[in-house]
């Protein structure tokens, strides 16, 4: 008797994994279709809140790393979206974290190495396919960000003839194309300027140290009396301490000398030479974490988010050796910054960190 009931539901179980094998196909679309109806429904930016919120949309670098998308910074303001660098695959990591590039209110260059700006032409065609904008893409840099757009205008002129034919001038319309530049003058040393005040949401330009990029800038946003503060890429200086005096939150740059300098001898020993000398060059212009503690603490910032990570960690365990002893050099938080991460800075200063990828 114990045997033929054991046999029934042996053979009920071999049926119910037989029908989910043949109805595979379907249970997996029917789940993709709820998976898409949650995320489209979702409310993104708009569920954050009051105050003022940093999200980390790429925190890696050019060395390729598929978990971190290239430099991308952004902020969040009174439900305004302001990104700040753009680097490959930001676009991407800014929407699956529901911050549609649609809702870009306006885009910050640091500088115009290659890994800050290479994700601007897919960031500049969903902000105009995506949002039907009736205006380009705003972006805002030092002296030369018109020739960075002029360049992307150019080169994406073929693909929005076919979109305009396509889709129709009401899905994308034709004053909606590009991206137009807004150059600013390179602040002078040890003063930060105001490149950008509107509605409450004010941002300063302040130079950095990253020669021999001589048009290197930072930006400090500031609403409703909360701040935080972006350095692109920099060596240690005090223009940062500076810039950033008081700030909530610092995102600073990264790299583990301790770390590069592993890639560059394992780069020398299988021959590949210019790897290795690009890992030697790179520490004379980049902040090790200990540096940016101390930058940190002589701003007197609530905390330090460490992003543009170099090297990539695969593992994450190496966030230990990555910090090193910076931890000593601060008295406040330091976080070593995922893509996906958001920063809420309530009103009255609280912060709280929380990772927001959908998928
Ligand atoms: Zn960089
Ligand atoms: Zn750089």
């Amino acid at each position: 008797m114990i045997r033929w009931v054991w046999g029934l539901i042996a053979a009920s179980l071999l049926m119910a994994v037989g029908v989910i094998f043949v109805q595979r196909s379907s249970i997996a679309l029917s789940l993709y279709q709820r998976g898409v109806e949650r995320n489209l429904a979702q409310p993104s930016m708009d569920d954050l809140g009051e105050g003022l919120h940093a999200a980390f949309c790429g925190t890696g670098s050019p060395i390729a790393d598929r978990r971190r998308a290239g430099p991308c910074f952004a902020a969040i303001a009174d439900g305004r979206l302001f990104v700040f660098d753009v680097g490959e695959g930001a676009q991407e990591t800014l929407g699956i974290m529901g911050l549609p590039p649609a809702r870009v209110e306006a885009v910050f260059l640091t500088h115009f190495h290659s890994d800050h700006i290479d994700g601007l032409g897919a960031l500049a065609l969903q902000h105009w396919a995506a949002g039907a904008a009736q205006a380009p893409l705003q972006v805002y840099g030092t002296t030369g960000v018109e020739r960075i757009a002029n360049g992307f205008n150019e080169a994406y002129a073929i693909d929005s003839g076919y979109r305009m034919a396509h889709h129709g001038n009401d899905v994308v319309p034709p004053s909606g194309f590009g991206i137009a530049a807004h150059p600013f003058e390179l602040p002078a040393p040890d003063e930060s300027a105001v490149v950008y005040d509107r509605d409450g949401v004010r941002i300063l330009a302040f130079r950095v140290s990253h020669a021999p990029v001589s048009e290197a800038v930072g930006y400090r946003i500031e609403y409703q009396g909360r701040s935080v503060v972006v350095t692109g890429d920099t060596k240690k200086c005090a223009c940062v301490s500076r810039a950033a005096e008081n700030a909530d939150l610092l995102a600073s740059e990264a790299l583990q000398p301790t770390m590069t300098r592993i890639l560059g001898r394992a780069a020398t020993q299988n021959n590949q030479t210019n790897i290795a000398q690009i890992m030697h060059d790179i520490e004379d212009y980049h902040v090790t974490p200990r540096q940016a503690a101390e930058m940190a603490q002589d701003a007197n910032v609530q905390a330090l988010a460490l992003t543009h990570l170099i090297p990539p960690m695969p593992l994450p365990f190496l966030t230990g050796p990555f910090l090193g002893d910076a931890r000593e050099a601060f008295n406040g938080d330091i976080w070593v910054m995922r893509d996906g991460d958001i920063v809420s800075i309530a009103p009255d200063g609280t912060m709280t960190r929380r990772n927001t990828l959908r998928f």
